[in-house]
């Protein structure tokens, strides 16, 4: 495909202003929404063929959740649309003001292959509800996801208005040296890098929805019981591939072992004590990937699991003790089943050796007491998270989800991805009926009848 031509036809066919009104976009989102329906089955197989993700994950995780956004889009864009009114200073009487959404034009949007489905999808909604064309670049991690989004998007919608483009690291480069109206990028820190230097030379607008290493903080009034199952859950869902999963425990001395223990016994109910023949245990993407993870199981003590299969592509949800902040482990994203455990004394404590890193995508505490909770949420920057849960803020439609510097740059979700792909355009609506001379240079002040 001759990419420059396919963004000059994009170009062209934005210009045409159909895709402005709310019956297009609206009929679009439906249309993907039968579409999706239609080929549930197949996507299931992809996903699973892909990452062997279980049905119920895949489910929940990937298409429930394009679901939940598509209807909330068909029933509050017409809200969204409307310009919105705002206060005007007595300085502009006679004026009114407004901020009107105008769609960007040609999007593009570059997917990861962790949710290879969901993260593909759910930012063109965004674009389509805000009446932008869109190329889709999917990740060729998880070939049999792509060319099924390929399959599927190609056959309904034509591509001058919204096409998947599949390919590499070279498809990516060569799409990101055209000028696109607006950039979303999920996916690594580095590469997110890349994509905003190349999004700088053209002052293209660019959200960047990256990673990091998120932490999950257990103090010593937590209930432990359910931070246990629900740090399990977080961590190990999707083998520990997800954004958001908790990177790292960090966890007051005092309920340390009791908490360890608890974890122990809630993975095994998640997974069982087979975890690596267990059909609903996702594996590890490819080689390189699982080739990166192994080492980190050298690292501080094996506490639980440890246990891999290379030709199978799957590790055990793993538990790393005595772990320091100068371990391998503890220097990039770990993005696989592997938890390592570290232990403070104070909230000082944590609050500053948490300042210290990078801003995480997200941050996850379990506690009792309000105060600290409030310490903690004041003092410390990242994207966004959970009080005494984790993951779950991802799934609630009402909240912008992103991150902040390093683990990413705007959000989407429900109104969020509308807004995401808007420029919001403020207008002043002056009146012609009387005019005050006093800001001309040179005039006496007064006010004329027109
Ligand atoms: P990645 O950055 O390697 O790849 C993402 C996309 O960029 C792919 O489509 C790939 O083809 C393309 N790409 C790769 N190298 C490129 C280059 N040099 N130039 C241009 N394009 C390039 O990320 P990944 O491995 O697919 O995903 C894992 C990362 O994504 C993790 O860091 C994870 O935290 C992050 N992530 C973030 C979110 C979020 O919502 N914030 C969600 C999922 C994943």
């Amino acid at each position: 495909m001759n990419i420059p031509s396919l963004i000059e036809q994009q170009r062209a066919y934005f210009n045409t202003k159909e895709t402005r009104p709310i019956s297009f976009r609206i009929a679009q989102l439906k249309k993907l929404k039968e579409k999706i329906e239609k080929h549930e089955d197949e996507i299931l197989t992809a996903l699973q063929s892909d990452l062997h993700k279980s049905e119920f994950e895949s489910y929940t995780t990937e298409i429930a959740f394009l679901y939940a956004e598509i209807s909330m889009m068909v029933k509050e864009l017409e809200g969204w649309m409307k310009p919105e009114k705002v206060k005007t200073p007595v300085s502009h009487i006679g004026s009114k003001s407004y901020i009107y959404k105008e769609p960007y034009g040609v999007s593009l949007v570059i997917a990861p292959w962790n949710y290879p489905f969901q993260l593909a999808l759910a930012p063109v909604l965004g674009a389509i509800a805000a009446g932008n064309t869109v190329i889709l670049k999917p990740s060729e991690l998880t070939p049999h996801v792509s060319s099924l989004l390929r399959e599927i998007i190609n056959e309904t919608f034509e591509q001058s208005y919204f096409t998947v483009v599949e390919g590499a690291v070279e498809v990516s480069q060569e799409l990101l040296e055209q000028k696109f109206d607006i950039i979303f990028f999920t996916g690594s820190v580095p590469v997110g890098k890349i994509v905003m230097e190349k999004a700088a030379k053209q002052l293209t607008p660019v959200v960047l929805e990256l990673g990091g290493k998120s932490p999950v903080i257990v103090d010593e009034t937590a209930k432990l019981d359910l931070a246990a199952k629900r740090i399990a859950w977080g961590k190990f869902i999707n083998a520990g591939q997800t954004c958001i999963a908790p990177d790292y425990l960090y966890v007051h001395r005092d309920v340390k072992p009791e908490l360890l223990s608890k974890l122990k016994d809630a993975i095994q109910e998640l997974y069982g004590s087979k975890a690596l023949d267990n059909e609903e245990y996702t594996h590890i993407v490819n080689q390189k990937h699982f080739d990166r993870l192994f080492p980190y199981l050298e690292n501080g003590e094996l506490l639980y699991g440890g246990s891999t299969n290379r030709d199978q592509l799957v590790m055990e949800p793993t538990i790393l003790d005595h772990i320091t902040w100068d371990d391998p482990v503890m220097q990039e994203e770990i993005f696989g089943p592997i938890l390592p455990v570290l232990t403070f004394d104070s909230l000082d404590e944590v609050v500053e050796k948490v300042r210290s890193k990078e801003k995480p995508l997200a941050l996850y505490y379990f506690t009792e007491d309000e105060q600290r909770e409030n310490t903690i949420l004041e003092q410390i920057p990242f994207g966004g998270g959970c009080v005494n849960d984790t993951i779950l803020h991802v799934a609630n439609p009402h909240l912008p989800f992103g991150g902040v510097g390093p683990s990413g740059t705007g959000s989407y979700h429900g109104k969020a991805s509308f807004d995401a792909f808007s420029h919001r355009k403020s207008i002043v609506h002056q009146t012609t009926k009387f005019d005050f001379s006093f800001r001309y240079p040179g005039s006496k002040f007064g006010l004329s009848i027109i």
